[in-house]
């Protein structure tokens, strides 16, 4: 059995843990996940305005992740851009490194070369399987 000296509460290293990191944003764990749609899903040129809050946490969150200035300022319709060109990027290391060790666990190859937003969905189905608590 795995039995860590000293882990975060996933089992993992609290540094890298993919589901901590989400844990200790302070963005809304389901919109972090990419569980909920956006509440707006009118035209982009009709989304003028500000973010709503839980996109901006949730934006912020990402650019944390990716080390990038976080852009207080955008428009929702801006924020959503940006949101989607994250979630292209390759995954992060701490999701490299969760996935490896979820995937151990349930005994399976870790898949390598995802999006930041194909991985954040695979550990999330791994989670479901391990019955980890995740949000
Ligand atoms: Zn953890």
């Amino acid at each position: 059995m795995h039995t860590p000296v000293e882990g975060c509460l996933h089992g993992m290293e609290p540094a890298w843990c993919f589901l901590c990191r989400i844990e200790r944003s302070g963005a809304d764990p389901g919109t972090a996940w990419g569980l909920k749609t956006r509440d707006d899903e009118r035209d982009p040129e009709d989304r003028r305005g500000p973010m709503s809050l839980r996109q901006a946490s949730y934006l912020r969150f990402l650019c944390e992740e990716f080390e990038e200035t976080f852009d207080a300022s955008l428009t929702d319709a801006e924020s959503a851009i940006v949101v989607e060109s994250f979630l292209d990027e390759p995954m992060t290391d701490s999701q490299a490194r969760t996935l490896f060790f979820l995937s151990q666990i349930v005994g399976m190859e870790a898949e390598t070369g995802l999006t930041y937003g194909q991985a954040r969905t695979k550990i999330r189905s791994l989670v479901a399987i391990r019955g980890l608590k995740s949000a």
